[in-house]
């Protein structure tokens, strides 16, 4: 067992740190900022729209374990967690879908623009009453000759405002269960296609979301990802590489969080001394430090095994499971130990707590995935 990172895993990570700190991702403490295409670019410009899209299409070739530490250096170095979320899920959940699914045409016609940044994806598979339980989809696609006729709407897509393709799913069997579903890429300019007001969200806020609907948008067939009815392995794929990766950036920024916190602890006085020599101030640094370290490395061991070949849905799921919490609990020791300024705007600490809470949702909640490893023990 090695658990040291390779020369050109270290050499990666602080390229990418200094390029990040030279570059225009940063967000200014307190400021919520709304979508920003030069962002963006700029994040793309780095390579990180396409990490693990083939080098032919102008990717990066990394493997799962690479692309998370990757998105690991993305989070510690970019304070603005939206964009490293935004890139992210372009990357994992429609990016990869449709690298290891879409046909010659569809790869061809999409993984360059996806890798360069010029083209944002969105995936969009939840539905109004279809969450966490997504055997009750309701949008539909029906075959018509040589496209797909899709109708219905799906009320959570990140990134669909800014979006020029969707990574979507819809019923083509309604009686098929797991098979009766199958999964699309849908360009944004297709007649019909009609994305909602930009959310008002709590956190992630550069992060733009929407609703999607499909009025009749007609689908070339060389735009199906997988075969008719494969839909659900395509989303169960695209998920493992999500939850293994993903949640990495997170790890980037419990790391600069902790490193804000012991500053401040060094750096705050209180009763004649720095408060990072309260036992009480010092033991949740402690705890702050064995939760990142903790996740990381089920979040490194779900990627490596993903790198192997091996999905192993519930190393996968203790690893989303692991990140998720901790980056909400150190978010909360953060502001606590920041006192009344933690709970301030201007201090740039509170919005790593709003960022944090939808981890715990999205990619499956955290719920559902103690239901994964609790089935994994033959519960
Ligand atoms: C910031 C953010 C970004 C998102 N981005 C996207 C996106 O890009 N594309 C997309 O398609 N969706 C996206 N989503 C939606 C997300 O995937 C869903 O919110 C999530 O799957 C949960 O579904 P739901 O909201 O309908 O909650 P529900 O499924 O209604 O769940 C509500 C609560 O009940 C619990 N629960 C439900 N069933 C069970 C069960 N069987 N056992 C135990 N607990 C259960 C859940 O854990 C949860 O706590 C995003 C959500 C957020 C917050």
């Amino acid at each position: 067992m090695d658990f040291d990172l390779t020369e050109r895993q270290r050499k990666r990570h602080e390229e990418l740190l200094t390029a990040l700190a030279e570059g225009t991702t940063e967000r200014p403490p307190g400021a919520e900022r709304p979508y920003d295409r030069e962002r963006w670019s700029a994040a793309a410009g780095l390579g990180l729209t396409g990490l693990c899209l083939p080098g032919e299409y102008g990717g990066g070739d990394l493997d799962a374990l690479d692309t998370a530490l990757s998105l690991e250096s993305f989070g510690e170095g970019c304070s603005d967690t939206g964009l490293v979320f935004a890139v992210s899920a372009h990357l994992l959940a429609c990016g990869v879908p449709i690298r290891d699914f879409g046909g010659e045409a569809a790869r061809a016609e999409l993984l360059p623009g996806l890798a360069s940044g010029a083209l944002i994806a969105a995936n969009a598979m939840t539905e109004d009453g279809a969450g966490s339980d997504l055997g009750t989809l309701s949008v539909t696609a029906e075959r018509d000759g040589d496209r797909y006729v899709l109708h219905g709407e799906k009320s959570f897509a990140s990134n669909a405002p800014a979006a020029d393709v969707f990574v979507t799913y819809a019923v083509t069997d309604p009686g098929g269960g797991y098979l009766g579903i199958s999964a699309f890429a849908v360009p944004r300019e297709l007649p019909g296609v009609q994305v909602g007001e930009t959310f008002d969200k709590m956190g992630l806020s550069s992060c733009p979301a929407a609703r999607v609907r499909f009025d009749g948008v007609s689908v070339p067939v060389r735009l199906l990802l997988g075969h008719e009815g494969q839909g659900s392995a395509v989303f169960t794929h695209s998920m493992a590489w999500e939850r293994s990766c993903l949640f990495a950036g997170y790890l980037g920024m419990m790391n600069r969080q902790l490193r804000l916190c012991v500053q401040h602890a060094s750096e705050r006085r209180q009763f004649g001394k720095a408060i990072g020599s309260y036992q009480a101030v010092s033991h949740r640094i402690a705890g702050m430090k064995q939760r990142l370290e903790g996740a990381r490395l089920l979040q490194y061991h779900a990627a490596w095994l993903l790198s192997q070949g091996r999905t192993d849905n519930g190393a996968i799921a203790l690893a989303k499971v692991a990140v998720s919490d901790a980056a909400v609990a150190n978010s909360l020791d953060a502001i606590q130990l920041f006192g009344g300024s933690g709970y301030l705007r201007e201090t740039g600490v509170e919005v790593d707590l709003r960022d944090a809470v939808p981890a715990v949702i999205f990619s499956g909640t955290t719920d559902i995935q103690r239901e994964l490893i609790a089935r994994g023990l033959g519960l």
